[in-house]
């Protein structure tokens, strides 16, 4: 029975490494017929930061990839905020220190500060565990007897529990992605498992829900592979089954070179969130995909070649095909370089998938000199363009002249088009459209080619004048549509216009 979650903390927007998670536990949840369960991990009072669990939710859901089980929906773990699960976690810290597996630990901020100095000192790094404990240097439990603790605890002093780690093992640990990793205990932290504020940390609050919660397979970033050998050992120390577990690989900057940052979004010119954010403290606002015109597909489809890859060539993938395709065991562990000129060529893909009528509805609620045309023309001219277009952002550069004449030509268009003897030319053409049943492109194209070939002069002299009339400028889709669709009396008009 797979069940994973996705358990961000809201300290602030989702970024893409965020989604990406949540996507890969999302895909192998559906690939899997288990469920996606979201769990808001806000245990750190400090560290929260208003609207950041609205906005992980508002996210997913406009990616695609809601949850399953999560805040307000189907809470049959719930609650699913760890701060609504505060008087859950302390039993299982005594439990821990009941069975001798966890200690009790006096050390104020300034005599932890001073052990680390020293150590620094001597160009060592200060790890508190039983190295250190055993030289008696640490105030706490281990050189303290039951009763001294238990007089220092009823006097009031601040406290923490931590996790006591075994000496001299050697861990066998193991991961879906990484395969077989080997840790000596006596390297490890003595980790704070709850703290002197009744909250528990992340590592015991997320071990004790993730087995409550019977979640199966834990999926996250590789930042929490460190965390792997604790987590490992809390399970055997509760003798609980551990979930089976994958870090997800590095997210890199462009270059190829070091992480990809959330600031790298707005320095670089990138979106790095999926919605835009803006910072509750100082009103600054963060771009998102969708605000910068992505679909949300396509913002899956590469999220989803970050780390991972089907081993084919296809690219193009529905979130239904991603879910068929995707193996935790075809993901990599090296780094995946963020491109983010990739998003826009899956967008450009995306759109050319697109219906021709939605994007239409899109295209005129983007611009308001659009309301007074009718959706069905709006719909043509989006489907003879469409192809050249990223964004629907880009449509109305390459559209405005099946609405509006131009209002100018470009220059060296115009240079370029307009010789000796085209005015003369394009007076005669005018005649010939005037004598054309314009009722379809072909017509045009017909009867234009045919007075093209009587007078035996190059196709150019013709179209080039001919489509900088329509368009101001020489791009655009075939000149034939470009008229069929404005109409005869309005290709001529442009035609007189540019004469003039
Ligand atoms: N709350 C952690 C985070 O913010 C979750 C890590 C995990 O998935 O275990 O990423």
């Amino acid at each position: 029975n797979v069940r994973v979650r996705f358990a961000p903390s809201p300290t602030g927007p989702l970024h893409i490494g965020g989604v990406r998670t949540a996507l890969f536990n999302y895909l192998f949840a559906k690939k899997h017929g288990g469920n996606f369960v979201l769990r808001i991990e806000d245990t750190d009072q400090n560290r929260y930061v208003q609207g950041a669990e609205d906005y992980v939710v508002k996210a997913l859901n406009w990616c695609g990839i809601p949850f399953d089980e999560g805040p307000g929906k189907n809470e049959k773990f719930g609650p699913y905020r760890q701060s609504e699960r505060k008087h859950l976690y302390r039993k299982y810290a005594d439990e821990l220190v009941a069975n001798g597996k966890a200690y009790y630990a006096f050390d104020t901020p300034d005599q932890l500060d001073s052990h680390r100095r020293d150590h620094e000192a001597h160009g060592k790094t200060f790890t508190y565990n039983w190295h250190n404990r055993e030289k008696g240097r640490l105030v706490n439990s281990l050189v303290l007897s039951d009763e001294e603790t238990q007089v220092k605890i009823k006097s009031g002093e601040d406290y923490v529990i931590r996790f006591k780690s075994p000496q001299d093992q050697t861990l066998q640990l193991k991961d879906i992605i990484r395969g077989n990793i080997t840790i000596d205990t006596n390297v490890l932290d003595d980790k704070v498992l709850f703290k002197s504020d009744g909250m528990p940390t992340y590592h015991l609050a997320n071990i004790v829900d993730d087995h409550l919660m019977e979640i199966s397979h834990v999926i996250r970033g590789e930042e929490w592979l460190p965390s792997l050998a604790l987590h490992q050992l809390l399970y055997d120390a509760f003798g609980w089954e551990a979930p089976k577990f994958a870090h997800l690989p590095l997210i890199l900057k462009p270059t190829g070179k070091g992480k990809l940052s959330k600031r790298d979004g707005d320095k670089l010119g990138f979106p790095v969130f999926p919605l835009q954010w803006k910072d509750p403290k100082t009103n600054a606002i963060s771009r998102g995909y969708k605000e910068d015109g992505y679909f949300p597909g396509a913002l899956v489809n590469f999220l989803a070649f970050l780390g991972w890859n089907p081993g084919t060539e296809q690219e193009i993938f529905s979130l239904e095909e991603l879910v068929n395709a995707f193996d935790l065991n075809k993901v990599n562990k090296a780094g995946a370089r963020f491109d983010p000129d990739k998003t826009k060529w899956f967008n450009h893909h995306y759109m050319q998938e697109q219906s021709d009528s939605e994007l239409a509805v899109l295209f005129k609620k983007s611009k308001p000199e659009l309301a007074p045309f009718d959706i069905n023309y709006i719909q043509l001219v989006v489907a003879l363009i469409k192809e050249r277009a990223t964004f629907v952002s880009d449509f109305w550069d390459l559209s405005h002249y099946f609405f509006f004449a131009p209002e100018g030509y470009n220059e060296k268009a115009a240079k370029k088009a307009w010789k000796e003897g085209t005015d003369d030319l394009m007076r005669e053409l005018v005649a010939v459209i005037e004598n054309t049943d314009a009722n379809s492109a072909e017509s045009l194209r017909v009867a234009i080619k045919e007075w093209i070939a009587f007078k035996d002069i190059g196709f150019g002299k013709v179209m080039m004048p001919l489509r900088l009339a329509l368009v101001g400028a020489l791009q655009g889709p075939d000149v034939f549509d470009i008229m069929f669709m404005v109409g005869k009396d309005e290709s001529i008009k442009r035609i007189e216009i540019a004469i003039e």
